[in-house]
């Protein structure tokens, strides 16, 4: 093969936001950012071949993450990043391409111009480094927490902020890795520039994108978040409002939580009139009629149904659209019961219904000072606004 491959790692461990799953698995507007990578990778024309490092235990995360794309199969990485990079370079070497591109599946806005940069660059250079210029004003600290104070100010002169992929003449890289790994050098060397660089190859610098960013720590993810949703879609706002009157019974369940009560609520289903108030907001804003045309009072099939189906319903035709939950916001209307004590219970039962974040929803309670068939204790309002992004 006389062309490129791009040879992605995917091969940490770091897990974020309290999940279990690498972050190179979590999705970003519903691809994760491995497979945010691989696309744009697969859509360059000079891109002729793709591997993924990956650990082996998570064969079954990459495989779903990148269902249905045309690329070799992945590879085992190895205990460090260099390992892990020298066997995805070592797997590809039946193929023999000419320059390889090495990515890192944390960094999913690579984007073609950039990746052009590189390739022109490699037709007069064994190594390309993109990165772009540090323009703050660099100081090092010393101590720590409130004792933290600066120490110096660091001349930026001349610093530049690296990013991948980082490009190489394949026979020079892998000759490289060898080089560092027979004279000892291995779990220092954070990226493969470093192994070209001590291997002493020269590595040619070009402009890397501001918007190539790593994503590392939970704000840079909202940043992705925010990047991508800048990038294309639309908000779309729905509203919901439901009511159920109050009668015998032992207990009310709301917003998909269980409470013991004097009184309970009379209706077809579980007369959750929080969650039904949400999931008629959910289909407004994809303007997909209401909770009614979905599930007929008249069918006997949700006689008795607990309200969190109706309400995963609809999450699942956002999701049929392509579209996001990008906040929920309920609010119950009762003299009671007290929504306070059980608010956190319905904010994460919501969340995990829905499959987001408890910080995109809200649950408040009012009441109407006594006044109206909620003053009366009669019944139960509810009303919800839901934001989704398609
Ligand atoms: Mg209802």
């Amino acid at each position: 093969m006389a062309g490129a491959a791009a040879l992605i790692l995917a091969g940490g461990s770091a897990v974020r936001f309290g999940g279990d799953m690498p972050k190179q698995y979590l999705k970003l507007a519903g691809r994760s950012l491995l497979r945010h990578c691989v696309e744009t990778f697969i859509a360059h024309p000079d891109i002729d071949a793709i591997r993924v490092v990956i650990r082996a235990e998570d064969r079954a995360l990459h495989d779903q993450a990148l269902a249905g794309l045309d690329i070799l199969d992945p590879v085992a990485g190895g205990a460090t990043r260099q390992d892990s990079s020298f066997r995805g370079l070592e797997s590809l070497s039946h193929l023999a391409p000419d320059r390889v591109l090495i990515h890192d599946a944390a960094r999913p806005f690579i984007d073609p111009a950039t990746i052009n940069r590189i390739i022109k660059a490699l037709d007069s250079h064994a190594a390309v480094l993109p990165a772009v210029p540090v323009i703050d004003t660099l100081k090092r600290a010393t101590g720590v927490d409130e004792d933290l104070t600066v120490a110096d100010t660091v001349d930026r002169d001349g610093l530049w902020r690296a990013q991948t992929p980082q490009g190489f003449r394949y026979d020079d890289i892998m000759n490289a890795h060898r080089i560092c790994m027979g004279a000892g050098m291995g779990a220092g060397l954070t990226d493969d520039s470093a192994v070209a660089e001590n291997a002493g190859l020269k590595v040619a610098l070009v402009m890397g994108n501001e918007d190539n960013m790593k994503v590392t720590m939970p704000e840079d993810f909202e940043r992705a978040e925010r990047l991508i949703a800048g990038r294309s879609g639309e908000t779309r706002i729905g509203t919901g409002f439901d009511v159920h009157q109050f009668g015998p019974g032992g207990h009310v369940v709301l917003c998909g939580v269980r409470i013991a009560s004097d009184h309970g609520l009379v209706g077809h289903s579980d007369a959750d009139a929080g969650l039904h108030a949400l999931t008629d907001a959910i289909l407004g804003a994809i303007g997909d009629g209401d909770i009614g045309s979905h599930f007929p009072p008249s069918d006997p099939k949700w006689r008795g149904a607990a309200s969190d189906a109706f309400l995963r319903h609809a999450a699942s035709l956002v999701m049929a659209r392509g579209g996001r939950i990008v906040n929920v916001d309920v609010t119950l209307i009762c003299e009671f019961p007290k929504i306070g004590p059980h608010r956190d219970a319905m904010t994460n039962r919501i969340a995990e219904i829905l499959e987001i974040e408890p910080e995109r929803v809200s649950v408040k309670a009012t009441t109407t000072e006594k006044l109206g068939f909620t003053g009366r204790g009669e019944g139960i309002a509810a009303q919800a606004v839901a934001s989704i992004r398609l």
